[in-house]
């Protein structure tokens, strides 16, 4: 069956995508490369995005590779996720002077600058949609998140070729994308033919198929885009059964199998800075040589560093495995209980950023059969 309201784009169509969203107003952010990575950054064009690479991934490695065809989103996520533009790694928050021998604070807030996200994973859209939860719901919330995310268009990319480290399956957050995006884009490529099929998922969405004059989609074109996102399913080289997690993490909290699957930790943090869904940060106020200047300043941090967990006399977390068995019983349990699903959207990038090539998934069957034999 046809479906409703499906667009069909050229490839070099998306510059007319770019242009319409540049001349309204909207910086566009998507995938380039960048120190051999293929990161988020602003971009100009259809040139700049990873035209014909790939991204060849496992435990502690990653490399980029060419394809032999010149799909435009052809790999699947790399260091960068959209956090970075909504939560910022560092912010200022405010910023006070000295004035006439008083201080008068100043907003210092940039955010109302309007971003286009372009080829956004359906994994991704569910990290987005957790910290939505984490920053703009419940009783305190974040205004710079909140400002920030109302003014974002979201482009999605339906993944068509799951990488070796992906198991978002596994989380239920994809390969396919369901919700949470202004459009969604499904690439076709094969040897004679290179196009997408475009859907929109909100009323801007649908002003700029109509505004552009995008011809609907012929329903041989829909069916080859169909199946490429049902096969996808089928791809997965790694899965976990996830529906015990929380307890399995939770019964299992003074099991020395601990020691063994964080004894290579290095706490580098790495995992926490590339995982989508990680919030958590610190504050820092500083202030200028003269007195004239001070600000309040947030940045990243991480549960692997031995400050995060400092309170009076000391660190809560003095050890490795402490800290290591904070992150994953977090990410896989007691996140659950806090916000009501797991912090895991299966992205992988903890598996392949970790120097040492900690599996989050590995170790999780290795306490679900540590449980069994109990
Ligand atoms: S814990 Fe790892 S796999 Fe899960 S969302 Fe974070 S980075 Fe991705
Ligand atoms: S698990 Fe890996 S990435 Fe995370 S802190 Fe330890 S060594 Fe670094």
């Amino acid at each position: 069956m046809k479906q409703e309201k499906s667009f069909y784009l050229a490839p070099y169509d998306l510059n007319k995508v770019f242009e319409y969203f540049k001349s309204r107003g909207y910086k566009v952010f998507g995938p380039t490369i960048r120190d051999e990575a293929i990161v988020y950054d602003e971009i100009a064009s259809v040139d700049d995005l990873p035209v014909g690479w790939m991204d060849e991934q496992a435990p502690g490695f990653y490399r980029l590779k060419k394809r032999n065809d010149k799909a435009f989103f052809g790999y699947v996520v790399g260091p960068h996720s959209w956090k970075k533009f909504l939560f910022p790694p560092v912010l200022t928050l405010f910023e006070a002077k000295r004035e006439n021998g008083k201080f008068k604070v100043y907003d210092v807030n940039t955010a109302n600058e309007k971003y286009v996200f372009v080829g956004v994973r359906a994994c991704e859209i569910s990290a987005i949609l957790i910290q939505d939860k984490i920053f703009g719901g419940g009783q305190y919330t974040d205004p710079n998140y909140i400002k920030r995310r109302g003014n974002v268009f979201l482009i999605a990319v339906n993944c068509t070729e799951p990488g070796n480290n992906c198991f978002c399956a596994s989380t239920g957050t994809g390969p396919r994308v369901v919700a949470g995006f202004d459009v969604l884009l499904t690439e076709v490529i094969r040897d004679d033919l290179h196009y997408f099929i475009g859907v929109p998922g909100s009323e801007k969405g649908e002003e700029m198929f109509v505004t552009l004059g995008f011809r609907e989609a012929e329903e041989f074109e829909i069916k080859e885009a169909e199946k490429d996102v049902n096969e996808a399913i089928n791809k997965f080289k790694r899965s976990v059964d996830l529906t015990d997690a929380v307890e399995v993490l939770q019964e299992n909290y003074e099991n020395p199998l601990w020691e063994k699957v964080s004894e290579k930790c290095l706490t580098c943090g790495n995992c926490t800075m590339v995982c989508p869904t990680c919030f958590c940060n610190t504050i820092e106020d500083v202030t200028d040589l003269a007195g004239q200047v001070a600000k309040r300043i947030r940045r990243w941090d991480s549960c692997f560093t031995m400050d995060f967990s400092y309170i009076h006399g000391g660190s809560v977390r003095y050890s490795v495995m402490s800290r290591y068995r904070q992150w994953m019983v977090h990410k896989l349990s007691t996140w659950k209980n806090q916000f009501g699903m797991l912090g895991c959207v299966g992205c992988g990038r903890c598996i392949t950023w970790c120097p040492v090539g900690i599996d989050i998934v590995e170790n999780l069957k290795l306490f679900k059969e540590s449980t069994v034999k109990l």
